[in-house]
């Protein structure tokens, strides 16, 4: 528990001070809380004297004990005010904070990280696991370290009239904090299950949702929830067997407390039998002990949660560590925009996938890539764009190696436009300024115009303004690739990779799409993956692949003369072409 605070100091950084502020103006608001206690004591004590007739009290005295209470009660309340105002917005402030590294960090890792981490376990992360150590961890704090200050301060306060008393009152809370170390060993122990079972939730609702047209073109309703319910009593269970072991720890606690107030009530008891206390002292002690076990046992329930703070903050540690792409990265500019591989390798998670590949896209020249499916294509301008890192061999760009770049650097001078067009829940206008964030409207129309879709955006309800559904879904998917064009032209690089741009686009479609793309790679340096003979015979230099191996290259007519995988690849393109597909 003590490393979980400890990891949770660090990760306030500078706002620490703030926090130890914080605990100073607990200590003095419980302070206050216990003196109208002892005020409480004194003032019985006086009314017992003057009923003896040991004491003359005045009416002026209730005066004074009501002044008393007043600027107790009015003390309490401003420390405790004070607390608030030094500690609450910590948390706030560090997730926020946390939450935007964190999306700095998903920008600038490789894509391997996202096939290595589930996209439960992400949006985990930035969502759930953020707003628990946000909810918990600093109200948690407050709550643990100042309850246990509280109670120190109360039994300082205590010791002050029986030193055995405030023994007593020590045993108890050391015998309390030993069962909390218990409850700290189970949550440690189930926190990773519990966490899985998180993220399993998460992620099955995600594709429950994604997916619900597949699921309903399939009539596979029944299979999808049964999924999503396996998920959730999953969960269900693990959570009911994780309060299952928390139950005797904690009734372990509640013993601890309530044998160690009564024994300080006893004590008190026998003391004021021997005529050793006053009978208000007495009342006193006992009003102090059990004001002071109600502290301890509040910090009960938030060390619950404390402790399975503890994975949770493991987990967004190690995506925290993970190994940066462009770590090393500098802002380095090419003088020109030659794109060469040279002897490369790459495999995913072991599995070979380019082999001793070999290439030079020269300056404002076209190479276009064919080959079959699964070839490794779109590997190879994953590795161009540093979406991944060869394993061996060098990519370069104007004679840098990608690797001694920064991603900034590099992606600036890089436009790709994908088969899969991915558009955010956002206006048309921010979708295509998403290319150049400082654009202004007029460069938008005017890229939108160059990519032959300002006609239909203009015919949409709300023109540049209306929303497109997440991922576009309003759209058809030729204006979805247009706009996707759009973003590419206004952010004008000189490097422009295709990677079956045109594929999921309908032919009627086509030739807009096509004439967008002819504007968007006007004098710049292209790769192009593509199925269109009319594109692949355009193209300065041909490269076939084939199970990640280029096995031919040259021009089309060259290509053509040859026996070989091109020729069958154009044979079948033909006829596909004859058939519009
Ligand atoms: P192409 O674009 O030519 O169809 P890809 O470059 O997408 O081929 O894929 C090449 C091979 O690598 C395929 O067999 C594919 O299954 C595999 N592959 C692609 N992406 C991943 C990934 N993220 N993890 C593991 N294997 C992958
Ligand atoms: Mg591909």
């Amino acid at each position: 528990m003590l490393k979980t605070m400890r990891r949770i100091f660090q990760w306030c950084g500078s706002r620490r001070n703030r926090l130890y502020w914080g605990f100073l103006w607990s200590f003095l608001s419980a302070m206050f809380t216990a003196m109208p206690i002892i005020g409480a004591a004194y003032a019985l004590n006086l009314m017992l004297e003057h009923q003896a007739g040991r004491r003359i009290l005045t009416p002026v005295y209730s005066l004074y004990f009501l002044i008393f209470m007043v600027i107790m009660i009015m003390g309490r309340f401003l420390f405790s005010y004070l607390r608030a105002v030094f500690q609450d917005s910590v948390g706030h402030e560090v997730t926020a904070e946390e939450r935007m590294r964190m999306g700095d960090i998903l920008k600038r890792v490789s894509l391997g990280f996202f096939d290595r981490h589930s996209t439960g376990e992400l949006v985990g992360a930035v969502t759930t696991d953020l707003s628990f150590v946000e909810m918990y961890a600093m109200n948690m704090l407050d709550t643990v370290i100042g309850g246990y200050i509280s109670a120190f301060a109360m039994i300082l306060c205590l010791g002050f009239y029986s030193w055995t008393a405030a023994v007593i009152a020590v045993i108890g809370v050391a015998l309390s904090a030993l069962s909390l170390r218990l409850m700290g060993y189970f949550s440690h122990k189930n926190a990773p299950v519990h966490q899985q079972a998180q993220n399993e939730i998460i992620t099955a609702s995600l594709e429950y949702i994604k997916g619900i047209p597949v699921v309903k073109a399939y009539g596979q309703e029944g299979a999808s929830t049964a999924n999503i319910r396996k998920a959730f009593r999953r969960h269900r269970s693990i959570n009911v067997k994780i309060e299952r072991q928390y139950v005797p720890c904690n009734c372990l606690h509640l013993i601890a407390l309530k044998l160690a107030s009564v024994a300080i009530s006893g004590a008190a008891a026998l003391m004021a039998a021997a005529g050793k206390m006053a009978v208000s002292e007495f009342l006193m002690m006992a009003i102090f002990s059990f004001v002071i076990f109600g502290q301890v046992e509040k910090v009960n329930n938030a060390t619950h949660v404390l402790q399975v703070i503890g994975p949770t903050l493991d987990k967004l540690d190690k995506i925290k560590g993970t190994d940066f792409i462009d770590e090393n990265g500098i802002d380095l500019v090419p003088d020109n925009f030659t794109i060469e591989l040279k002897n490369v390798d790459f495999a995913y998670e072991r599995r070979k996938v380019l082999d001793a590949v070999n290439f030079i896209v020269p300056q404002h020249t076209t190479t276009a890539i064919v080959g079959p499916s699964g070839s490794g294509k779109t590997t190879v301008c994953n590795l161009i764009a540093r979406f991944y890192d060869a394993d061996s061999g060098c990519v370069s760009i104007g004679g840098i190696d990608v690797k001694r770049m920064s991603c900034d650097s590099l992606l600036r001078n890089i436009s790709m436009v994908f088969q899969n067009v991915y558009l955010f829940h956002d206006t048309v206008m921010n979708n295509i300024r998403f290319g150049k964030p400082d654009a202004t409207i007029g460069e938008v129309e005017e890229a939108a115009k160059k990519a032959r879709c300002h006609d239909f955006i203009t015919a949409l309800p709300q023109g540049y303004e209306t929303m497109i559904g997440e991922g576009g879904s309003s759209l058809s998917g030729g204006e979805k690739q247009r706009i996707s064009i759009a973003r590419a032209m206004l952010k004008d690089a000189p490097i422009v990779i295709l990677d079956e741009a045109t594929a999921s686009v309908d032919p009627e479609n086509e030739h807009f799409v096509q004439a967008a793309i002819s504007s968007l790679t006007q004098g710049k340096t292209i790769l192009v993956i593509a199925h269109r003979m009319a594109t692949i015979k355009s193209a300065d230099q041909i490269l076939v692949l084939d199970e990640g191996r280029i096995v031919q290259r040259g021009d089309h007519e060259s290509l053509a003369a040859q026996e070989g995988v091109y020729r069958r690849f154009i044979e079948i393109r033909k006829q596909a072409e004859e058939w519009n597909i």
